[in-house]
């Protein structure tokens, strides 16, 4: 009966400084979201306690009845919203998620072909110290160096001469969408399974804004935290059964043990939100934002200062600002934005000439804001505090950019009626 608050006062402490720092300030960093009040009453419930090793109707620990049915309405809400035929939804996270795809893809030593990290793929595509370049013989594709997109005629030639056993498309830093279909031929002309890693833009695909990987891929991954706006956890989508096998068993046993049956719980919850009409609205609001801040970002202002956006626009909910030519490198836009009350994360681009802590790129996203109901005029309220304060650099007016960003957040207030984090829940 002790509350979190009297048992545990530092902690609480922190955590009520996480919920004002969320209230205060715009969230804006592209893999980030507010899970609604239900999905945080689904992960501080009681289903924490339970031990389901195994799947639904075929578990290895007793009193799994409940846990169930919680496990196979996330199951089936995911395979409806997506299309798919068959869905794990044990991932603890995507890292892991993706490690279960590769063990059920692939035999430790054969070749991968994903995005290269430094042009926006993510860290399980192959990246050196990650456990998939580790265990995998990597070839990574990369943009094309004029367009900053993915010439999908360049990754037939290099699919032709790797001959890859697995292609992997989806990123964790590109602004266009791609090309599924051509993925699909190419992984097929030289006898690879295709891979889509939608972890970013998978709300979007709910949403029917961005074409769906499923009818594709052998196997789609997700994250569920991101646009999905669930909680913070994985997810794998098949229409192959006998791949379905295999991917459960690299799940569990594979990778982990005993599923977060109150993560699992609040799956069913967010893939229940992002089947609806509302859902759909602030997928759009997600879009058009970032297109806001893009056209923004392009304008003279802009480029006069060194400012200005990879690919020229975005076809999906981030931005990428490039400041090759900007004062400032990506950390200390990062920092000065951070002083203004925008969180956002510096980004390598593409052939970067910065090191990697630095870099010359930020990475700008909208999910979060849309969805705590920022519309277009917000937008181009945020956009132009973000490129008035990119624009002036190390004399930015902090202060009044400040009070900018104050009036906006305090005008969509969040988690309104939760006074601090000691109700949730
Ligand atoms: N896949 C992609 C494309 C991502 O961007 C990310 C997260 O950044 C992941 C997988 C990994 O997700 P997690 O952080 O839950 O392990």
């Amino acid at each position: 009966t002790t509350s979190l608050g009297e048992l545990d006062p530092e902690l609480a402490e922190a955590m009520a400084g996480e919920l004002g720092r969320q209230r205060n300030t715009l969230e804006m960093i592209a893999s980030e979201n507010f899970v609604p009040r239900a999905v945080l009453q689904a992960q501080g419930s009681v289903l924490t306690n339970k031990y389901a090793e195994g799947y639904p109707g075929r578990r290895y620990y007793g009193g799994c009845e409940f846990v169930d049915q919680a496990e196979e309405l996330a199951r089936s809400r995911a395979k409806e919203v997506f299309g798919a035929k068959y869905a794990n939804v044990q991932p603890h996270s995507g890292a892991q998620a993706n490690a279960a795809v590769l063990m059920s893809l692939a035999t430790p030593g054969e070749k991968i072909m994903g995005l290269s990290l430094a042009h926006g793929g993510h860290l399980t595509h192959g990246m050196a110290l990650n456990f998939s370049g580790k265990l995998y013989e990597v070839a990574a594709y990369e943009v094309d160096p004029e367009t900053m997109q993915i010439d999908m005629d360049a990754v037939r030639e290099q699919a032709i001469a790797e001959k890859p056993a697995v292609i992997i498309a989806g990123w964790s830093a590109y602004p266009r969408q791609q090309d599924f279909a051509k993925f699909r031929e190419i992984a097929d002309e030289v006898g690879a399974k295709l891979w889509v890693d939608m972890a970013h833009f998978a709300g979007l695909v709910a949403a029917g804004l961005h074409p769906s990987p499923v009818p594709y891929a052998d196997v789609v991954s997700t994250t569920v935290h991101k646009t999905l706006g669930g909680p913070r956890s994985g997810m794998i989508l098949t229409n192959d059964l006998d791949l379905f096998k295999k991917i459960n068993s690299a799940v569990f046993p594979g990778q982990q043990g005993g599923p977060l049956m109150h993560a699992v719980a609040a799956k069913a919850i967010a893939m229940k939100i992002a089947g609806s009409a509302d859902f759909a609205e602030r997928q759009k609001r997600t879009v058009s934002g970032a297109q806001i801040i893009a056209e923004r970002l392009t304008q003279s202002d802009c480029k006069e200062a060194g400012v200005d956006v990879l690919t020229g626009g975005t076809d999906v909910h981030l931005v990428l600002a490039d400041l090759r030519n900007s004062a400032l490198d990506g950390q200390q836009a990062e920092d000065l934005l951070h002083s203004v009350g925008i969180t956002v994360n510096r980004n390598a681009v593409p052939f970067d000439p910065r090191p990697p802590m630095v870099t010359s790129g930020l990475r700008i996203g909208t999910p979060a804001l849309a969805t705590r109901g920022f519309d277009d005029d917000d937008f181009r309220e945020v956009a132009d505090i973000i490129a008035t304060a990119l624009v002036a650099g190390d004399k930015a007016d902090v202060a009044a950019l400040n009070a900018r960003v104050t009036a906006l957040a305090q005008a969509k207030p969040l988690y309104d009626g939760l006074e601090d984090w000691k109700l949730l829940g």
